[in-house]
């Protein structure tokens, strides 16, 4: 016999209040008291987020008694002892939009399950039921409901019954009911769709063939697993805004509405580049974090932080494969490709916390420092999404050209994904290297220990050139310069205070003072605000071009406000540093680095 379903019911009950009601019936309660608890982070976002907070209500019935719930600790009720089925409502406040909350009001209603969903303690495996149900009329009835969760007997798109296999996978399926603009293609024979709100004039035949090609491409490199019957891309368009969490069967995306191609558009814009690499990263992430995940992940603890020192080869290698990918389905150039890389070097060397921090230091404290910046981050953090892609494009090119091309870290996922990722059995600490080096048959420790477990910056320079490629570096030549090009602009480099400033509050105040810069040797500090250089006003939109009037070397006096007190700094300008860098085919290539570059770009 097998145990009886969870059944869990979801309703936008009211909207404009923002509230759902969730109801939970629970056939065999523990007859111990039975627990139940809101997850306090969800899986692919390292942050303690207490979803627990936004119950504002929550009872117990058994027939027609009320029972006793009483609070456990911050994420937990307890039930009073019972032995015949419990019905928990709860209301659920949800004004959060993100891919990584619940929100709803008039206009549509979104949520993940760790948001909504209370976790019955002891029972986690059992299936799990739930109904889907419509917002009160009339509200609702040109809403459709967009997700991965498999339907019982709601119809496509609609409003009823699905079910999932656990609590673990009901929780991975958010879910979107609006208005929405559905595309539907097939990649590697499965059926792939994207739902889209925000934005009725999307080319949705050019996104679903792009994202076919792109689908297939990933396919291709470590092929599908068993349990991949479909997939969805979730796509929520704002004015501004850019995001995604990667889910098994789903992804939850947000972008900005002129990343998308309109009908009649042609060419590749690099917001919609950088659309389709948000697109690539959370597929690439349905293998890698999904289903291959750090041994600590397998089961979640969804009650605190769990550390690993391995987010960085799950963020890391994904964000190399994301631009890769795109390039090697032949949706972007190579030049366009190296022009992205050339931007993801920029932003690693310019930031110094590369020296105080390894990526795998920055894994393990990903919950207190890495989801929680500040003005001093960049000075003290380093990014194991960007130094982690350097790490993987480093690895992937001491492969291929210590092995004489036999090896790659395309076949170090595949087995990573043989031997952690089909089996269930999650990655060690140090599974990433032991596979490595005995896929590869290299000697890797001094490489692990330098990059990883090190601050060593990596040795890209030479392992370019050996393939092909020239790195070349230049001053900045603007605060909107991110790199990737020869120049961005026409204008000579202003010489370097080394100070970022943000106008978006209505007031110029500067956010981060690099380590080492003038500004930090004369005492300007985070939350100052900027109000002129020697006797002159100056603005974050201006500062570039008033410092464009001096020379490295000249003294300036800079004023500020701090707390309302006057305060003026003598700053002496510095030359700016070599912090910017492009990369560039290189014409005088021996045929060695002809042919390794060749295999890198085709995948081969
Ligand atoms: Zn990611």
């Amino acid at each position: 016999m097998t145990a009886e379903a969870h059944r869990y019911r979801i309703t936008p009950i009211n909207p404009g209040a923002h509230l759902f009601e969730v109801t939970l019936l629970i056939a065999e309660p523990d007859p111990a008291g039975q627990v139940v608890s809101i997850p306090a982070w969800i899986p692919g976002s390292y942050l303690v987020r207490d979803f627990a907070r936004n119950v504002v209500a929550i009872r117990a019935e058994a027939g027609d008694r009320s029972l006793e719930i009483t609070k456990v600790d911050k994420s937990s009720w307890q039930l009073e002892v019972c032995h015949e089925p419990v019905t928990i409502s709860c209301e659920i406040y949800a004004y959060d939009l993100s891919v990584r909350g619940a929100h709803l009001d008039t206009t549509h209603a979104y949520f993940n399950g760790p948001c909504v969903f209370p976790q019955v303690a002891g029972q986690e495996d059992r299936e799990c039921d739930v109904e889907i149900c419509p917002p009160p009329k009339p509200l609702g009835s040109d809403w459709r409901v967009a997700t991965s969760l498999r339907p019982k007997d709601a119809e496509r798109y609609g409003f009823g019954r699905y079910f999932a296999d656990s609590y673990d996978e009901l929780i991975d399926h958010p879910v979107e009911i609006g208005n929405l603009a559905i595309g539907e293609f097939e990649a590697g024979g499965i059926a792939h769709s994207i739902a889209v709100r925000g934005h009725a004039r999307i080319d949705m035949a050019r996104v679903c063939q792009d994202l076919a090609t792109l689908c297939e491409k990933h396919l291709e490199l470590l092929g599908a697993p068993r349990d991949l019957d479909r997939y969805l891309f979730l796509l929520l368009v704002l004015p501004d805004g850019y995001g995604g969490l990667e889910h098994r069967w789903s992804s939850s995306l947000v972008c900005s509405r002129g990343d998308l191609p309109v009908r009649g558009e042609a060419g590749m814009k690099n917001s919609y580049r950088k659309f389709l690499r948000l697109c690539s990263h959370e597929y690439f992430h349905l293998w890698n974090v999904k289903r291959i995940k750090p041994e600590r992940f397998t089961p979640y603890d969804l009650r605190a932080e769990v550390h690993t020192g391995l987010l960085w080869v799950f963020e890391g290698i994904t964000s190399y494969y994301d631009s890769l990918q795109v390039m090697r389905s032949g949706l972007i150039t190579r030049e366009s490709y190296l022009e992205l890389l050339g931007s993801t070097i920029t932003r690693v060397i310019r930031a110094r916390g590369r020296f105080r921090q390894s990526v795998e230091e920055s894994s393990f404290d990903a919950w207190t420092k890495f989801y929680k910046p500040d003005a001093n981050t960049s000075n003290a953090v380093v990014s194991y999404y960007t130094k982690g892609s350097l790490i993987a494009l480093a690895l992937d090119m001491t492969i291929r050209r210590d092995t004489d091309g036999t090896h790659s870290l395309d076949e170090v996922m595949r087995t990573c994904w043989e031997r952690f990722g089909e089996t269930g059995e999650g990655m060690p600490e140090r599974g990433l290297e032991s596979v490595t080096q005995s896929v590869s048959g290299l000697d890797l420790r001094e490489f692990f220990e330098r990059y990883v477990r090190g601050t060593g910056d990596l040795p890209l320079q030479k392992l370019l050139r050996d393939f092909g490629i020239l790195m070349r570096f230049r001053p900045q030549s603007g605060s909107d310069d991110c790199g990737g090009k020869p120049s961005a602009s026409e204008n000579p480099p202003p010489p370097w205070l080394g100070l970022h400033v943000s106008g978006k509050s209505g007031k110029d105040i500067v956010t981060l003072v690099h380590t080492d810069s003038p500004a930090e040797r004369a005492g300007i500090a985070p939350g100052d605000e900027l109000l002129a250089l020697n006797d002159v006003r100056v603005t974050a939109g201006n500062l570039d071009t008033r410092l464009r009037e001096y020379h490295a070397g000249d003294r300036v006096l800079v004023s500020v406000f701090r707390n309302d007190g006057l305060l003026q700094f003598k700053v002496r300008l510095a030359d700016p540093p070599e912090d910017t860098c492009w990369l560039e085919i290189d014409a005088n290539r021996n045929e060695e680095a002809e042919q390794r570059q060749a295999a890198w770009f085709a995948g081969s």
